[in-house]
């Protein structure tokens, strides 16, 4: 079910790619994809959007080039998926992780049967061969609450690099103590999983996701040391002030 706006955009209009996007959202709402609250999200991620110009800025690009060095150092990468992602770019998220070699898991805030298995088909019909989050027999991290706590036995629970875009705070700092490298993907530099992760990429997902695959393949042709030098040279904290002062001059 597509939603009428999608059709009706004129392609001359001044927005027309971020009112596709928002009817891209709208119908993944429609389609039990995304939670009401993911469309909020995604209205506050808009926000600080315009902040940036809409652009990849150098800074995000830094941070991309370092996930996806943390990515291929990784030995168990897993690329966790909820609505929105699910909702923006599920084609990318199996393209990266077939890339990486990585899997692919279902992490729901507002976790209901029927979302999985619509974030499920989304998958498959992108051409996901394997989605992990639906076991009948989760594991637990420690830090939250069951539901919340669950993660896959042959997924999140033994990865050792997790990509979480758009991920709530909490979850993202139980990843963390849970001994997992977080990289994420957030157009908020204040928010609490941009300051927990190990690598925030402060930039839209929509922009992210086909950058991240171009620097995974030309770092997959790199030794490990100069992956590790990429690692070593990159500081978060520092990248996320970067990132807020691009913005703070957006507005001066
Ligand atoms: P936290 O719990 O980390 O403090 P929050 O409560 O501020 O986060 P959430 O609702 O948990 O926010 O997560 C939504 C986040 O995702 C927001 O920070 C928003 O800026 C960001 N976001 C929304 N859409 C996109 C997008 N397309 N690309 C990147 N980031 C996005
Ligand atoms: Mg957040």
């Amino acid at each position: 079910m597509n939603s009428k706006d999608s059709h009706d955009i004129p392609p001359d209009h001044p927005r027309y790619e971020s009112l596709k996007l928002r009817a891209k959202v709208v119908d993944a709402y429609k389609s039990g994809v995304l939670a009401d609250s993911g469309l909020i999200a995604y209205g506050r991620g808009e926000a600080f959007d315009y902040l940036l110009g809409e652009e990849t800025s150098s800074v995000a690009k830094k941070a991309i080039e370092t996930a996806a060095a943390t990515l291929l150092l990784a030995e168990n990468p897993v690329i966790s998926v909820n609505g929105n992602t699910a909702a923006l770019v599920p084609e990318k998220v199996v393209e990266l992780a077939s890339t990486l070699d990585a899997k692919i898991e279902i992490n729901l805030f507002y976790r209901t049967p029927e979302r999985v298995q619509a974030i499920k088909k989304v998958l498959n019909d992108a051409g996901a061969a394997e989605v992990l989050g639906d076991e009948d027999d989760p594991k637990h991290i420690t830090g939250l609450e069951s539901p919340r706590s669950r993660v896959s036995r042959e997924g999140i629970y033994r990865a050792d690099v997790v990509l979480v875009p758009l991920e709530d705070g909490d979850r993202a700092q139980a990843l963390v103590s849970n001994g997992k490298k977080v990289v994420t993907v957030d157009l908020n530099p204040l928010s609490r999983t941009a300051k927990t992760a190990t690598v925030t990429i402060v930039d839209n997902l929509v922009r992210v996701m086909p950058q991240l695959i171009q620097e995974v393949k030309r770092l997959q042709l790199m030794g490990t040391s100069t992956l590790q030098d990429i690692v070593d040279g990159f500081d978060n904290q520092q990248n996320l002030q970067d990132s807020l002062k691009l913005m703070l001059e957006s507005l001066s």
